[in-house]
């Protein structure tokens, strides 16, 4: 079998990057990045990559950088690491001066050329893991993908060819442990039909953003709030025959949502599999949901305005029946309150609320949540 292998960033990933000067030269600089050492063991221990280490340190060996400053808080975080089972099969430190352009500093891959073209290497399928967009850009130019140890990845767009290569952005390492573990949780769906042209694409995992085109306004602003609140990135379009009237696109994009849902559940191990949530302003409206493989939907809200925007609130139920229908889920809806816009929001926001809870995973209990063993 191909050998996989996590280029692991060292200030910034490993440890904490010492602030102001940046160099780690003192014992006393030495800090842990939080929560790196369980994870890696957990890593270590359920999956077969090997670790390489792969950092730069600015003029190490030189009067700005002495060597008797480096090593001792580098060997201690070494035998701390292996000391809690977390070793490394390789360690590779660039030590010129970004100005040098050394072809071995990172980004470039001059350290990890027995990598490249090795036919004994899957790196497609390794990852580097780091905190800068030249740790991205290091997985860019070794063909593998990068875990990008930051909250926001948008900087990564001002440099092409580095969004696409980020498979995971996030500063949690029980995030990265839990995407390498249990795997990635994303769907791309598109459905053609003579009515509708319907194109979705979600990430269970993601950060609420959120790129809504459905034509109808008030139904875009319901869609976010299932992003927003579910913490599910969401990107729809959706082209219908507006020339009858919105009932299919509403009822498509339902079913390709639901459809979405379904597959980025995967195998749904380690999932909570039931959400609930309520939410309150003058109404009170409460989405129960179970993954349970099965629809079903209970509806038990009235709307009495004919639309809300330009979206029939006949639509609301049917929307919802063909989600439940698609994502083989039980959803049990009920709402009461005056404000109409208020309760159908409401009740988005509570079902965005179930999905999120219901989704959620326990990295430590990786089993199917039923009895019967199937789901
Ligand atoms: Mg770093």
């Amino acid at each position: 079998m191909k050998k996989k292998v996590l280029f692991i960033d060292r200030d910034g990933t490993l440890v904490v990057e010492p602030p102001v000067d940046y160099q780690l030269d003192s014992l006393e600089k030495l800090e842990f990045y939080p929560k790196v050492m369980r994870n890696l063991w957990l890593i270590r221990s359920r999956l077969d990559f090997e670790f390489v280490m792969v950092t730069n340190q600015d003029g190490l060996g030189t009067a700005s950088f002495p060597e008797e400053t480096f090593w001792p808080a580098h060997n201690l975080m070494l035998k701390t690491l292996a000391g809690e089972g977390i070793v490394f099969d390789d360690i590779c430190i660039d030590r010129s001066m970004p100005a040098d352009n050394a072809p071995t500093r990172k980004p470039r891959t001059g350290m990890l050329v027995k990598y490249l073209d090795n036919p004994d290497y899957d790196l497609a399928h390794s990852f580097v893991i780091g905190d800068r967009p030249t740790d991205v850009e290091l997985a860019k130019n070794l063909g593998c993908r990068a875990i990008f140890l930051q909250e926001d990845p948008s900087v990564l767009s001002a440099c092409e060819g580095l969004e696409a290569v980020c498979a995971l952005a996030t500063t949690d390492w029980d995030k990265v442990a839990e995407f390498l573990i249990a795997g990635e949780r994303k769907a791309v769906l598109r459905r053609t039909t003579h009515e509708t042209d319907i194109r979705v694409s979600l990430n269970l995992d993601g950060h609420g953003i959120c790129h809504i085109h459905t034509g109808l306004g008030f139904f875009d602003h319901m869609l976010e709030q299932i992003g927003k609140h579910g913490g599910i990135d969401l990107d729809i379009e959706a082209d219908g025959d507006w020339e009858v009237d919105e009932h299919h696109t509403i009822e498509d994009t339902a079913l390709v949502l639901g459809e979405c849902i379904y597959q980025a559940l995967g195998s749904k191990r380690g999932m909570e599999r039931y959400g609930y949530a309520v939410t309150m302003d003058d109404c009170l409206c409460q989405v129960c949901l179970d993954f349970g493989g099965r629809p079903w939907l209970v509806w038990d809200a009235e709307f009495h305005r004919e639309k809300i925007g330009e979206m029939p609130t006949e639509m609301f139920l049917h929307f919802f029946k063909s989600l439940s229908d698609a994502a083989r889920m039980n959803l049990n809806i009920r709402a009461e309150g005056q404000n109409e816009h208020h309760k159908i929001e409401g009740i988005f926001k509570a079902m965005a609320r179930a999905l999120k809870m219901a989704v959620k995973r326990d990295m430590y209990h990786l089993e199917l949540p039923s009895s019967k063993g199937v789901l």
